[in-house]
């Protein structure tokens, strides 16, 4: 029968921490076996063992001398060894009551000498031994010991060492694991704003930058060859400055900034400083946002109907353009034009007609107009056009164009031709206009052409 072996003081501790260290099952068995080929010669033994003592059995890690790999911890003497804390010597076993009957003594390899020192990783907290045995009683000096405590030692540190590297390489992948699971691109700069780490949302969410968005390269100069590679179209014709603007909102943590891509895409950058100094930033795909946001803009700037800028924008605008012209003192025209008679033309043909017909002046008067003049609606059946850099020859020939556009050409509705004219009130900017005066002068023009019988433009000087 087996007898029970000894247990050491602080078992549920000692065999948590063992399991701790079971992560290093893997380590290259050559880190062992170098010890016990020392451990061997040194005290000029034949075997050589350093073995973990587990629950139930003893695991040989490497051995000199040794051919098996584990054992029962009934049986092993390193289970007694383990108990304390010096060198455990036995110097021959069949003078041993306790491994007398030990068929390793008994049997073979006829065990008779023993010297185990404990591999500590703390006081009381033996994983295993290092141990070396004879099959010939022998005396160990205390020289020998020492040794022997010492190699031991020295398996402990590099565990411990393999154990912290481990646990890093661990904490690192489980970071990475973690960043590369969140909804928003990630990255992590340190004080020196040089890239720690970052997910690949971050590092694919500008097309074309991803092999340079690397750890080690700083934000700045990921701006700067962003701007080389033309992936920022806000920055072109300015790019110093717009290098230094975007690297200083990154500098000042807090607010979302937004960069437009030549794909057409939009990405926004939130950042925030970590205690040390560094920046973790998150990056998101804003497109869908920018195209609602652009959509819901265009809806509030045009008019439903004819698909022409509405008052609110035209004014917004035509302010613009007057402000300009005030400040480098040069030209702009203004003109109002009206439909005649359009009441009629609901009265006789409908609303449906009078509403198809609005909608025809504009597209006729987009042909007849430069891409940058604006136009608006500015009432019911009353437009207003601002033409930026025109004379008022330039605008009376234009307003001519207008009118005739309208008038030479009926409008064909249900298989009706519904006959349409304009009338049109000119006017020029002046100095100390502003948009009002322009406005009110251009509508003094526009009463004369129709007093003087309608389809007609007028012009009304500064
Ligand atoms: P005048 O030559 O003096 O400008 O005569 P007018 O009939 O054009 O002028 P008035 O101001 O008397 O009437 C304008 C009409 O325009 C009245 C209104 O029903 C019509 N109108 C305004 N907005 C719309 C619209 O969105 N659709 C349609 N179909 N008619 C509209
Ligand atoms: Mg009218
Ligand atoms: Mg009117």
């Amino acid at each position: 029968m087996l007898r029970a072996y000894p247990m050491p003081e602080h078992e549920t501790e000692r065999m948590a921490t063992l399991r701790e260290f079971a992560v290093l099952d893997g380590m290259p068995p050559e880190i062992y076996a170098r010890v016990t080929r020392l451990a061997a010669n040194i005290l000029g033994t034949p075997l050589s063992v350093v073995s973990l003592i587990d629950d139930d059995r003893q695991w040989f890690k490497a051995s000199t001398g040794v051919e098996a790999s584990d054992m029962p911890r009934e049986l092993s003497f390193c289970a007694h060894a383990i108990c304390q804390n010096e060198v455990f010597v036995i110097e021959d076993a069949t003078q041993d009551e306790r491994f007398s009957s030990n068929p390793f003594v008994t049997g073979e390899p006829g065990l008779r000498f023993y010297a185990g020192a404990p591999l500590s990783v703390r006081e009381g907290l033996n994983l295993g031994t290092l141990c070396v045995l004879d099959t010939r009683p022998r005396t160990i000096s205390d020289e020998q010991k020492q040794l022997l405590a010492d190699l031991a030692a020295t398996v402990v540190d590099t565990l411990e060492c393999r154990l912290i590297i481990d646990r890093e390489e661990r904490a690192k992948q489980r970071f990475i694991d973690a960043i590369e699971c969140l909804p928003s691109g990630f990255a992590l700069f340190d004080r020196d704003d040089r890239l720690v780490a970052c997910n690949q949302r971050y590092q694919t969410m500008i097309p074309g930058m991803t092999e340079f968005i690397v750890a080690g390269t700083r934000f700045e100069d990921i701006l700067r060859r962003g701007v080389e590679l033309g992936q920022f179209p806000n920055a072109v014709g300015d790019e110093e400055n717009w290098i230094a603007r975007s690297n200083q909102t990154h500098q000042t943590p807090g607010h979302l900034h937004e960069y437009a891509l030549p794909d057409g895409s939009w990405v926004a950058f939130q950042e925030r400083r970590t205690s040390d100094g560094g920046i973790v930033g998150f990056s998101y795909d804003i497109t869908a946002l920018k195209q609602q946001e652009l959509e819901l803009a265009r809806l509030a700037w045009t008019d439903s109907l004819t698909g022409c800028m509405n008052r609110h924008r035209f004014m917004e605008l035509a302010n613009i353009e007057i402000d300009r012209a005030s400040r480098n003192g040069g030209k702009a025209c203004l003109m109002l034009l009206d439909a005649d008679h359009f009441k009629r033309i609901n009265d006789l043909e409908g609303h449906a007609a009078g509403d198809e017909v609005l909608k025809g002046l504009v597209q006729r008067w987009h042909r007849v107009l430069r891409s940058h003049d604006l136009i608006g609606r500015i009432g019911g059946e009353e437009f207003c056009v601002l033409l930026p850099d025109a004379g008022i020859e330039a605008a009376s020939r234009l307003a001519e164009r207008l009118r005739a556009s309208i008038a030479d050409l009926p409008f064909k509705f249900e298989g009706q031709l519904l006959r349409v004219t304009v009338s049109v009130g000119v006017t020029a900017f002046g100095e100390g206009d502003d948009l009002n005066a322009l406005m009110r002068r251009a509508d003094m023009a526009l009463y004369e052409a129709k007093e003087a019988g309608r389809d007609r433009f007028m012009i009304k000087a500064a």
